[in-house]
C-alpha cells in the first residue's frame, strides 16, 4: 500500500510517501505561508509530483492521502477552523484541494489525533489501547481505543490540555484558568518563569542556561537547571510533576488504557519526570488501572510525517470496513 502524507505545521509543511508499515520512502519539507494557503498548496502539489517521480510511482498507485493539521479543525469538512499562527488558513478546505487535485481518497485529522494513530499503527505500543500525549508548546492527546481515534462529536476529543486542575491556577490561553496546559505546557511554564525573573523576584540558574537572555527560556533550559539542582527550578519542577500525576491519573481512571506514550520533552527529559510522576499516581488513579498501563516516551522518529501517513491508513481501513 502506498500512502501520501501531508503534515501541516505553522511554519513548515512536510510531505511524504510511505507504506502501511510506517516506512517513509521519500519526503520533503518546505515553509508554510501562514496567510496564504492557496500558494502553499499549489507549491505542495508540485512537490507531490517530484516525490512520486523519486519514488517511481504514479498518483494512481497512491491508495490514500492523509492530512495532519493544527486544530481546532473539522475532520468531516477537512479544514482548519481557526489557528492563531495560520490566520489565512481558517475555513480553507484543504482536504477538498488535495482530493480534487489528485482524485485519491483524502482524510484529515488534527495533529495530536494523527500522532495517536501513528503510535497505534507504527509505535512500540502498536495495536494497544493508548493515549499519545504531546507535550511541547501545549499539551494535547491522541486517544485510540478499540482501534478508533476518539475525535469526539466535533473534533474536541483529546483536548486534555484544557482539563481544569485548579480553578485558582494560572490563566490559560484558552480563556479558562488552571488548565493542565496553563501549568505544565512548555510555553506557559516558560512565560511564567520569565515574568518572575524579569520582575526580579527570583534568582535562578534557568537564566544562566538561557545565556542571560530571558527571551531564550524554554522547557530545555528549565530541564537543564533541574538537572543542575537549581532550587527554584526544582521547586517549579515539583509542581510540574504533581500536576502531571494528577492529569495522567485522571486519564488512566477514565480510559483504563494499556499505554500512555509521551512525545516531545519526554523523549529527551522523560527521566526527569516519568518515574517521579508514576510514584505519585496512586493519589490520583486506582492501582488496577495503573498496573496494566505502560507509561513511556515515544520512540517514533518523524512523528509528524508518520501522523499524516497514519491518518491516510486509518481512513482507508475504515472505508474498507464500512
Ligand atoms: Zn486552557
Amino acid at each position: 500500500m502506498n500512502l501520501l502524507g501531508i503534515d501541516i505545521g505553522g511554519t513548515k509543511m512536510a510531505l511524504s510517501i510511505g507504506n502501511e508499515l510506517g516506512d517513509i520512502l521519500v519526503d520533503q519539507r518546505f515553509p508554510t505561508d501562514p496567510d496564504n494557503p492557496q500558494t502553499t498548496l499549489d507549491h505542495a502539489a508540485g512537490v507531490v509530483e517530484d516525490l512520486l517521480t523519486r519514488a517511481g510511482l504514479t498518483i494512481d498507485q497512491i491508495d490514500a492521502v492523509g492530512i495532519s493539521s493544527p486544530g481546532p479543525m473539522c475532520s468531516k469538512r477537512r479544514m482548519i477552523l481557526e489557528t492563531p499562527n495560520m490566520k489565512g488558513w481558517a475555513q480553507f478546505k484543504v482536504g477538498d484541494f488535495f482530493e480534487e487535485t489528485f482524485n485519491r481518497p483524502t482524510f484529515m485529522q488534527n495533529d495530536a489525533n494523527g500522532a495517536g494513530l501513528a503510535e497505534y499503527l507504527f509505535g512500540a505500543q502498536k495495536g494497544k489501547d493508548l493515549v499519545y500525549l504531546t507535550m511541547s508548546t501545549g499539551i494535547g492527546a491522541g486517544i485510540v481505543i478499540n482501534g478508533e481515534v476518539l475525535s469526539g462529536t466535533n473534533d474536541l476529543g483529546g483536548e486534555v490540555g484544557h482539563i481544569t486542575l485548579d480553578l485558582n491556577g494560572p490563566q490559560c490561553g484558552c480563556g479558562k484558568t488552571g488548565c493542565w496546559e496553563a501549568t505544565c505546557g512548555g510555553k506557559n511554564m516558560a512565560d511564567q518563569i520569565r515574568a518572575e525573573i524579569v520582575s526580579g523576584k527570583v534568582q535562578t540558574a534557568i537564566l544562566d542556561e538561557a545565556g542571560g537572555d530571558p527571551a531564550k527560556i524554554s522547557m530545555k533550559e528549565i530541564c537543564a537547571a533541574v538537572r543542575a539542582g537549581d532550587p527554584y527550578a526544582c521547586g517549579r519542577w515539583d509542581v510540574f510533576i504533581e500536576k502531571m500525576a494528577h492529569a495522567v491519573g485522571m486519564l488512566i481512571q477514565t480510559l483504563n488504557p494499556q499505554a500512555i506514550v509521551m512525545g516531545t520533552i519526554a523523549i529527551y527529559d522523560g527521566d526527569l519526570f516519568i518515574p517521579q510522576m508514576i510514584e505519585r499516581l496512586p493519589k490520583y488513579a486506582w492501582k488496577g488501572g495503573m498496573d496494566v498501563c505502560t507509561i513511556e516516551p515515544s520512540v517514533l522518529k518523524n512523528i509528524g510525517e508518520l501522523s499524516a501517513l497514519a491518518v491516510a491508513l486509518d481512513g482507508i481501513r475504515k472505508r474498507e470496513e464500512s
